[in-house]
């Protein structure tokens, strides 16, 4: 007897399911900006679970703590973390975070931020990987590398979802591999 579809069919990878759910605005937050939403890619149950083993496992022995960017990258962090039994660093907006922090100003695809670290959480040369949705220009993920680095820690890797290519932010970070699950 034949098993069911469903019971022989490998799972999708996750770039399947990135690519099938991803929505785009154009236009937003302002004329000229083509928003890519991945929101649809966090509800759906199977499709989060793809880009969450796809993060953890591209950079798998590589990193003892995953560094989330604010707040998208929280999402990512948190369960990469738990999934590879790594510490978890919350990279926030500026002027939310207690005691002494590291700042870092920089330009984003639209306006100006700036990203912040608590220091001393973790060991010197701990290895982290930074996990983002959307790669655009760069600015977001290299402010959170300077950050990474000024706090002592050894960047071994950078994980998004999305990468946007016309853009080039890859050619803004260093030499630390980056994975994008999907590149359009
Ligand atoms: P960037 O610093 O330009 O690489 O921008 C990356 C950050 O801004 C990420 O945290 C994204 O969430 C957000 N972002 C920038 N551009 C877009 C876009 N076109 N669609 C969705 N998110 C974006």
């Amino acid at each position: 007897m034949q098993p069911p579809a469903s019971a022989s069919a490998a799972p999708a990878p996750a770039a399947a399911h990135v690519e099938a759910l991803l929505a785009s605005y154009a236009d937003f937050p302002q004329p000229g900006i083509m928003f890519r939403d991945l929101n649809p890619v966090f509800a759906d149950a199977a499709a989060f679970r793809a880009i969450i083993d796809d993060l953890a496992d591209q950079h798998r022995g590589q990193f003892d703590a995953v560094a989330g960017i604010e707040a998208r990258g929280f999402l990512l962090a948190a369960a990469v973390g738990y999934a590879a039994n790594a510490a978890v660093l919350a990279v926030r907006k500026g002027g939310k975070l207690p005691g002494t922090v590291l700042t870092e100003e920089y330009n984003l695809e639209y306006g100006s931020a700036r990203l912040e670290l608590e220091v001393g959480q973790l060991p010197a040369g701990t290895r982290v990987l930074i996990l983002d949705d959307v790669l655009a220009t760069g600015g977001t993920i290299a402010a959170t590398t300077r950050l990474i680095e000024r706090a002592g820690y050894t960047l071994t890797g950078v994980g998004v979802v999305l990468e946007l290519i016309d853009l080039h932010g890859r050619e803004r970070l260093g030499t630390a591999p980056v994975h994008a699950i999907v590149s359009i």
